[in-house]
């Protein structure tokens, strides 16, 4: 049996007439840019956040370099964020002049720390970027009110996490503004790139609205340096079909995530973990072990795939040398990148799927 990490084919096929009609509209309508899709999908994503602006842009990269430069954030500030994510979360910071900081993770739900984000704030703190990984949301209530405490922004990267919820309120809600991405593998992926920015802050949606389209709110005048950064027409079309299913797929998410709890039990593999009275998206379902390597290479030799998240923590990348962080800096997430994977996980993944996959896993550990 051939197992695959996530099948957007199998996905595309359950909503294919629907995606085919949407996409066709597009076509003959040939309004391609900024067109009725986009404006809709801002209002649906808004209302599914439980927020009053969506702003749709390229890609989620730009949903988080787009609101810290609306938010003025720039040389001599510093930005919190984990080096457990995929470098945009910190990049962003970088685009756009000011420094990323970097806080540790919680050792069970590799989340950012609160505890260890208040240590790292000083007087050029501005902002905390706390990220959703995997699907699973960061202990909000200590991040928002250490963010009051100290007058910072905070700004959920929930490019991973639609859906997700911490004690009823939906990702995207509790920041004062929160990135979403569409990337074709995440739980509302399109069909190519896309982004949004969700806030309940009128005057920051109308400033990432002018940063969007090269400054301009009247076509040809410029009242500021901006870019070219808007969600596709094509795209958005796409996204409003499967915006329908989100909340299906990501209970089928939980629900094998489930499964695999139950059918790993009793390995020696350490099992994701779930905040309480919060709703985990799984966006990836990822388990632990020091033999990581060798657990992969079994399962690839047996046509499983899984993928390491992540295998280099963003302080230790090479292009941040000069911030000056050293190997034992930051240990949990040092840790965690040593022996985390994902295992397969998609909607429409089968039980024999994930059993196949979990037989070859024991195999493993029966054959050491
Ligand atoms: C995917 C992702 C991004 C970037 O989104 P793109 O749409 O690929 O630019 C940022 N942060 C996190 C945590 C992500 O997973």
């Amino acid at each position: 049996m051939k197992v695959n990490l996530l099948d957007l084919k199998a996905q595309y096929h359950t909503i294919e007439e629907e995606v085919n009609k949407a996409i066709k509209e597009v076509l003959e309508s040939s309004h391609f840019i900024m067109g009725p899709n986009v404006k809709k999908l801002e209002e649906e994503i808004a209302e599914y956040t439980g927020v009053k602006y969506g702003i749709g842009v390229a890609n989620g990269t730009d949903a988080l370099m787009l609101t810290l430069k609306a938010l003025g954030i720039g040389e001599g500030d510093e930005v919190i964020t984990t080096p457990f994510t995929f470098f945009a979360s910190a990049e962003t910071t970088s685009v756009v002049g000011a420094t990323p900081v970097f806080a540790d993770i919680e050792k069970d739900t590799l989340c950012i720390d609160p505890d260890s984000i208040e240590k790292n704030i000083n007087e050029r703190t501005k902002a905390i970027i706390p990220v959703h990984i995997f699907g699973q949301m960061c202990d909000m209530d200590r991040i928002m009110e250490i963010a009051n405490k100290h007058n910072l922004i905070v700004i959920e990267d929930a490019c991973q996490a639609i859906g997700a919820e911490y004690k009823g309120k939906r990702a995207g809600s509790i920041g004062h503004v929160a990135c979403y991405s569409f990337f074709p593998t995440k739980n509302l992926g399109g069909y190519g790139d896309g982004g949004m920015i969700v806030t309940d802050n009128k005057e920051l949606a109308d400033k990432i609205k002018l940063l969007r389209v090269h400054g301009s709110k009247v076509k040809y005048h410029h009242e500021a340096i901006g870019h070219n950064s808007r969600l596709d027409e094509m795209q958005a079309a796409v996204l409003r079909v499967k915006l329908k299913y989100i909340d299906k797929w990501n209970n089928s998410r939980g629900e094998h995530a489930h499964t695999y709890n139950e059918l790993l039990k009793d390995l020696d593999v350490v099992l994701p973990t779930e905040r309480e009275n919060c709703k985990h998206v799984y966006h990836l379902y990822t388990i632990q072990s020091s033999k990581r390597d060798e657990i992969i290479e079994h399962l690839k030799e047996n046509g499983v795939a899984s993928g390491i998240y992540y295998p280099i923590p963003v302080h230790l990348q090479e292009v941040y040398k000069h911030l000056g962080y050293k190997q034992g800096d930051i240990p949990n997430a040092e840790d965690a990148c040593t022996k985390t994977f994902a295992l397969p996980l998609y909607p429409e993944m089968t039980r024999e799927q994930q059993k196949y996959v979990v037989t070859k896993i024991k195999e493993f550990f029966q054959n050491k």
